[in-house]
């Protein structure tokens, strides 16, 4: 079932999570292990992250460098599957634009919809490692809007090839991402919403946002988006504090700004166990003000730390 559904069937705000693929090697019950402990709280769908290669450097006996494309955690698209067919929810494959050319997405999703799976997230991907900014594969695309397109004229039966005779539209629901507090590249929060807009205009249906520690951030963005005519429902997303290494590694790699309240408390820390204990008291109080505030989904992104998501799922859902 689609995600879209899903909300409008649900009577109550929806327990959702994000995981992330194994490192390569790892076998698929790494990815039930940090499924299973959630189940009790009835997620209807659960999003896979997708992670793109990456150039990696081995040295060499004689000195030199030898210089490796890889991808350190494949698989999404597995994974979608087992976990449709072995818990009987949804699944929803992140996509992304990098590394992609047209081609390959519409194959990409051709298997996805092969596969029985009727959501994805639709994103551009960050810029490759050594890169300042994002590059697009030669007739890839530049912007996640128009990854939206490709799989909007899918859903209409459009393919690559106009002259295919007979061609079946898929049914996909399209997710995008959006930013309370900006995506970093963005001039301002007015023209990112502006881009958000032509992402919905081009058929997506919902928006599921990067995290954040302040509530009042989503409810500006909320009502900023609104403002500009965007109705499709947006989804926050919610990450707990774990380490104190965050306090510098979440700013940076998501350009969020903690409340000062929270960083004191997490400063005043005597280990990380201390820390982790602060960041779900946290996320339950922000978790608790979204439900009451009626939000449709709440959204964990768990990066491999189940117990957290257990942790916050137990004391809100
Ligand atoms: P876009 O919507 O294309 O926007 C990118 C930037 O370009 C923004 O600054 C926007 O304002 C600007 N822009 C958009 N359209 C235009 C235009 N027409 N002209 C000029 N500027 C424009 N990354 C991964 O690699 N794998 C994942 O699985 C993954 N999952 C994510 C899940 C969520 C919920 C979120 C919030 C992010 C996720 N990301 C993931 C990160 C995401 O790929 C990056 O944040 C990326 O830098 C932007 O992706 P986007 O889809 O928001 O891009």
């Amino acid at each position: 079932m689609k995600v879209i559904e899903h909300i409008k069937q649900a009577k109550e705000t929806i327990f959702s999570f994000e995981i992330l693929p194994p490192l390569k090697g790892q076998n698929i019950s790494a990815i039930y292990n940090s499924i299973d402990p959630l189940m009790e709280f009835n997620p209807p769908f659960v999003n896979v992250t997708y992670h793109r290669e990456e150039v990696v450097y081995k040295r060499l006996p004689n000195g030199f460098l030898e210089q490796k494309t890889i991808k350190k955690r494949p698989g999404t698209v597995g994974i979608c599957a087992a976990i449709q067919n072995k818990y009987k929810i949804d699944a929803v494959p992140h996509i992304l634009c990098g590394g992609f050319n047209k081609e390959d997405t519409e194959n990409a999703l051709i298997d996805l919809d092969f596969l029985g799976i009727e959501n994805v997230l639709a994103l551009r991907g960050d810029s490759m490692k050594g890169e300042t900014y994002f590059v697009p594969e030669k007739d890839g695309h530049a912007y996640a809007r128009d990854l939206v397109s490709q799989i909007s004229r899918m859903n209409e039966g459009k393919y690559l090839d106009e002259e295919l005779q007979n061609s079946t539209p898929t049914n996909f629901c399209i997710g995008v991402a959006g930013y309370p507090e900006k995506h970093f590249e963005a001039p301002s929060i007015n023209n990112d919403i502006e881009k958000l807009k032509e992402k919905v205009d081009a058929g997506a249906e919902y928006i599921t946002t990067q995290l954040f520690f302040d509530n009042q951030a989503y409810f500006d963005y909320v009502e900023k988006v609104r403002e500009a005519g965007i109705q499709v429902p947006v989804i926050p997303g919610i990450k707990p504090i774990a380490t104190k290494k965050h306090l510098s590694l979440l700013p940076h790699r998501f350009n969020v700004d903690l409340p000062d309240a929270l960083v004191k408390e997490v400063v005043a820390c005597a280990d990380n166990k201390a820390v982790r204990q602060v960041g779900v008291e946290w996320a339950v109080e922000q978790s608790k003000a979204l439900k009451a505030a009626g939000v449709p989904v709440i959204h964990f992104y768990s990066m491999g730390k189940v117990d957290n998501i257990k942790a916050i799922a137990s004391a809100v859902f």
